[in-house]
């Protein structure tokens, strides 16, 4: 995954690969207390561009904010430092990682006297659940893994921590030969993909689960919602989706920076409409990669030019 990958930036500095480490006392690796990002930058018609950076990097600072994680750069700072690191790795497309943790210091709970430290990592990444995925569609289960409501542990805040419960469901789904899971809230509603979020697609209107079901505000969800919009379609953002409406709908599939758009061809053994991608995602997903091919002028805003 990493190979080619020569430079790392860290704590203000580029840094060798081999040299991007940090201490085995690091409040974040024993507390969760961390808060990261997941970004793509694509080659577009107009050059590489880093997709809807702006909302992320936000994102980074608002999930800081909730942990008092005083990241030590300013936005623009971490900004040019991720630029930076595309060209030197001369990358037209990647994967960015950034990263702000407690790092080492007193291991009490209260990280207050910890530095926080600061990294961010750029790769070449293709297609998450796989090529095939995005053609065919993914078969997914439903994981006996509830999601933790947002009033345990903020769902709108990407805390490295929190991804625990993304793990387990992701385990057991694919220990169980799927590719993916879908997990219901503390309520027993669908919430998301433990690193997706769901759309449902029912007589030709969309539906994608609201906030308050303790899911992340993805940034590709509200651009799907935008495409879907522009398209024509009317978008039922805040959707309260029980397991059985996933059986009977008539498309399903996940938005996110790694999954993109990708369909969901069956759920829990259950064929989703023909069993394949249908005709409503086949064309919210075209128009998604044919924005990040062309980056067209409608949508100039959700690029940065590297
Ligand atoms: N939900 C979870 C739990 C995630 O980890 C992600 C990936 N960041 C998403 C949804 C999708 O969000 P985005 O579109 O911003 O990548």
């Amino acid at each position: 995954m990493f190979e080619g990958v020569d430079t790392v930036w860290q704590d203000g500095e580029f840094v060798d690969f081999e040299d991007a480490t940090t201490h085995v006392l690091t409040h974040g690796l024993h507390y969760g207390t961390g808060v990261f990002e997941g970004v793509r930058c694509y080659d577009t018609a107009n050059g590489p561009a880093i997709f809807r950076w702006e909302e992320h990097l936000q994102r980074l600072y608002d999930s800081a904010k909730v942990y008092d994680i005083e990241i030590p750069f300013e936005q623009a700072e971490l900004s040019e430092a991720t630029l930076e690191l595309i060209r030197r790795e001369e990358l037209q497309s990647c994967y960015i990682r950034p990263i702000a943790y407690y790092g080492y210091g007193p291991l009490g709970l209260n990280p207050s006297k910890s530095p926080v430290e600061t990294a961010i990592a750029v790769w070449p990444w293709g297609a998450y659940l796989g090529e095939e995925a995005l053609e065919e569609g993914v078969d997914v289960a439903i994981s006996s893994w509830r999601k933790h409501a947002s009033s345990q542990i903020p769902t709108n805040a990407k805390t490295t921590g929190a991804y625990v419960n993304s793990v387990l469901a992701n385990l057991e789904a694919t220990g169980n030969g799927y590719t993916e899971a879908i997990v219901l809230n503390k309520e027993g509603n669908v919430a998301e993909g433990p690193g997706e979020n769901i759309f449902l697609v029912r007589d030709g209107e969309i539906h994608t689960p609201g906030l308050a079901e303790s899911i992340l505000d993805g940034i590709t969800r509200q651009s799907v919602i935008d495409l879907a919009e522009d398209l024509g379609y009317t978008v039922h953002e805040g959707a309260t989706i029980s397991r059985g409406e996933l059986y009977t709908a008539d498309e399903l599939f996940f938005s996110g920076t790694a999954a993109e758009v990708t369909p969901i061809r069956s759920v829990d053994d259950n064929e989703i409409g023909a069993g394949t991608k249908g005709p409503v995602t086949d064309e919210i997903q075209t128009r998604f990669f044919d924005v990040l091919d062309e980056a067209p002028e409608q949508y100039d805003d959700w690029f940065t030019y590297v």
